[in-house]
């Protein structure tokens, strides 16, 4: 916006790193929650934004990986504020267990960060049955943002700063099909889903979360915004689960990819970056506003997901 003239863009670029989107920001008195904070771009996000002031709580599920990262960022940043709790996202037992704690913590809300995922796991089914990446990248995070919006509505008064919900996206939401496995081939044998195209299909589910979420903020007046985002391509644990894929990557994550510091930029960006400010609705790549694919800015495919999801977690 300053140094282009132009309403919406940033100065930065898909080489800019997570630190440099966040100078001179002060996020003292902010509080966010960021999920998947144990590993890659969440463990990156978390360090950035307690650098910042922010204080962070890790929602991850692997305590003993967290306790280690958060160790990390105490060395580097002292005074970091930065909590564990636990959060598996593909069970909503664990995501009601994780918003009752942090209602019962008192601390106020600010920011969420939906960060987790899982990319290509063998097709399976969740401890709901529920197909495990579409649980995991989506349900999990629509109950988790569902049960602490009052949370969310609270601070946004008593702090009179609007509130951010960032869902992180990807790239491969554009593979995603209309009548996938999200909606009404759910509960049929899951075995013939490639697992990749269960994960484009929940990746689309983040877009259309994000806008449905901006729309009712939007109609009801609520000061929180919500948008989703691309981080770019960074090696990082998230192709665990196709080992020739993740080799590939590795030999070529240094000429192609973006490093973690990068990957956590455009996260940051949206959750604190003043630009950002009353933005909703949107997904951002590389720092800017970008466009998704047609299906993620279908308006009714939107509040169909929304619908399906709320039935879901009842
Ligand atoms: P990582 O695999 O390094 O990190 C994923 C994080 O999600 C880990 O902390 C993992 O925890 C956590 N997670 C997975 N399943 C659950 C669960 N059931 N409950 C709670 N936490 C869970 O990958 P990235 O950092 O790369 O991925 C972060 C996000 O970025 C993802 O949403 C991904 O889809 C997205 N993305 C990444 C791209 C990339 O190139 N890396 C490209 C586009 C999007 P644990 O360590 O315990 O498994």
């Amino acid at each position: 916006m300053r140094f282009f003239g132009r309403k919406n863009s940033s100065r930065f670029s898909g080489s800019s790193t997570a630190e440099e989107v966040t100078h001179g920001i002060d996020g003292s008195g902010l509080t966010a929650i960021v999920t998947g904070a144990s590993s890659g771009l969440g463990a990156e996000t978390s360090r950035v934004l307690a650098l910042r002031g922010v204080h962070v709580i890790m929602a991850i599920r692997n305590v003993a990986n967290g306790k280690e990262i958060r160790a990390k960022i105490l060395n580097e940043v002292p005074n970091a504020k930065i909590d564990i709790m636990e959060l598996d996202l593909s069970s909503m037992a664990s995501v009601r267990k994780f918003a009752s704690d942090y209602k019962s913590s008192n601390n106020p809300l600010n920011i969420i960060i939906n960060n987790a995922g899982v990319c290509a796991p063998p097709i399976s089914l969740s401890e709901d049955n529920i197909e495990l990446q579409f649980a995991t990248n989506h349900l999990g995070h629509f109950l988790l943002t569902h049960l602490l919006l009052d949370t969310m509505k609270n601070t946004a008064l008593e702090s009179g700063k609007k509130g951010r919900i960032v869902i992180v996206s990807s790239i491969a939401h554009r593979y995603a099909i209309r009548g996938g496995i999200c909606f009404d081939r759910l509960n049929n044998s899951p075995g013939y889903f490639g697992s990749f195209f269960a994960y484009f299909q929940s990746k689309l589910a983040n877009n259309l979360h994000a806008n449905e979420l901006a729309r009712r903020f939007k109609n009801d007046k609520v000061q929180i915004t919500a948008n989703s985002l691309h981080p770019g391509a960074i090696y990082t644990n998230i192709f665990r689960y196709k080992s020739f894929l993740n080799g590939i990557f590795r030999m070529v994550s240094n000429f192609i990819f973006k490093d973690v510091h990068q990957g956590a930029a455009t996260t940051c960006y949206v959750a604190v970056h003043p630009e950002v400010e009353g933005i909703s609705g949107e997904y951002f790549s590389d720092c800017k506003i970008a466009k998704p694919s047609k299906l993620s800015q279908d308006i009714n495919l939107a509040r169909k997901l929304w619908d399906f999801s709320m039935d879901l977690i009842k």
